[in-house]
């Protein structure tokens, strides 16, 4: 067994030895069993993206000692988001001085560099004293730089594109556990599962093709893939930075914001939700009257929905919900205030067809 191991090693041994990503291992979230399963597709697909238009806040801890980064690496961090921000993209990112105003809470720990994937960063590590990222390698070097490109995909909401189904990998199950049990991963089979050897579901990855040039997709050194036979020879290397798939699928999710002035969802009245999987509608709210208000969808529908308050053209997290894979519709309760301007964002996972649901404010 260790004569193999080392014969192994030593097979996998690449010019140069890079550390992985490797993500929290994190159940998928519970659906009921009679759920169809083309509903649980649509809702996997979609359920770790934020509303578009949301302000990310990001925070760099700075204590304890060992998570600070030094100011070129978090100038790194800085520069991924920019990179991606410069897509055009309607989400819109913010660095904080308060853990506590962060959704995104980055440490430099050496080691491991990992995300949580979208908002599992608000449901899963919800306390502020938690990281949400950590970058464990220096990120000023090309494959540093990718690095934190990778991170920030999975904060967004992306996952690993190499467990795709779509990219007919079969692995050398033994040969990926032996390289990624050993330095400078050591990972344990669970985390080596979660990562690499895992298919997501279908329609929880972009499309039918394989992408092995973009962001999310990690390099690896020959031997590790068994079909496509070609990778048993050499390494599978993608391209540096965003492919040109990354950037379609991230502004297929986060389009830019519209210059179009939005539709008022007024008290009483039913607004149509007509929607493809995915797609999102935004509502602007200007109460006449300071009250307690409820909003809610109705129909055969599966969304999200989130509320903000408008603070001088910054949008403010009120409230959120999410019916998805449920008999329930998404509702939110609150007390609006007459004057001030609040925007509605509903994003559609499943409906049983165009037009077959709607949303009211009353
Ligand atoms: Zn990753």
């Amino acid at each position: 067994m260790a004569d193999r191991k080392k014969k192994s090693r030593k097979r996998n041994k690449q010019p140069e030895q890079f550390a992985h990503c490797g993500l929290p291992v994190i159940p998928d979230r519970a659906l009921e069993s009679d759920v169809d399963p083309g509903r649980v597709f649509l809702i996997r697909y979609i359920e770790k993206k934020w509303v578009n238009n949301t302000v990310l806040h990001y925070y760099f801890f700075n204590s304890p000692a060992s998570w600070r980064g030094a100011d070129n690496q978090k100038d790194a961090v800085r520069s991924a988001f920019r990179t991606w921000k410069n897509l055009g993209i309607g989400l819109q990112f913010e660095e904080v001085a308060n853990a506590s105003d962060a959704e995104i809470r980055i440490g430099f720990d050496p080691g491991g560099s990992w995300s949580y994937v979208g908002r599992d960063s608000i449901d899963i590590a919800g306390n502020p004293s938690q990281r949400t990222m950590n970058f464990g390698w220096d990120l000023t070097t090309p494959y540093g730089r990718d690095t934190a490109l990778h991170e920030i995909g999975h904060a967004l909401g992306f996952p690993h594109e190499h467990q795709n189904p779509h990219t007919g990998i079969v692995w050398d199950i033994d040969a990926v556990n032996d390289y990624f049990s050993g330095p400078p991963n050591n990972w344990d089979e669970g985390k080596i599962y979660h990562n690499i050897i895992r298919k997501i579901a279908p329609a929880e990855v972009a499309g039918s093709t394989w992408d092995r040039d973009s962001i999310m997709h990690y390099r690896f050194g020959k031997g590790l893939i068994k079909v496509p036979t070609e990778y048993q020879d050499k390494a599978l290397i993608p391209k540096a930075g965003l492919s040109d798939m990354d950037k379609a699928e991230v502004r297929k999710f986060y389009p830019a914001p519209s210059k179009k002035k939005l539709p008022l969802l007024k008290p009483f009245l039913s607004h149509i939700v007509r929607l493809g999987a995915g797609q999102q509608l935004d509502y602007e709210i200007r109460p006449e009257a300071s009250r307690r208000y409820t909003i809610q969808t109705f129909g055969t529908m599966d969304t999200v929905i989130v509320l903000f308050e408008d603070d001088n053209g910054t949008p403010i997290y009120l409230d959120g919900d999410d019916d998805s894979g449920t008999d329930y519709n998404s509702k939110i309760e609150t007390r609006l205030i007459s004057g001030r301007s609040y925007y509605l964002r509903l994003r559609l996972y499943y409906s049983t067809g165009v037009g077959q649901g709607g949303i009211m404010l009353w």
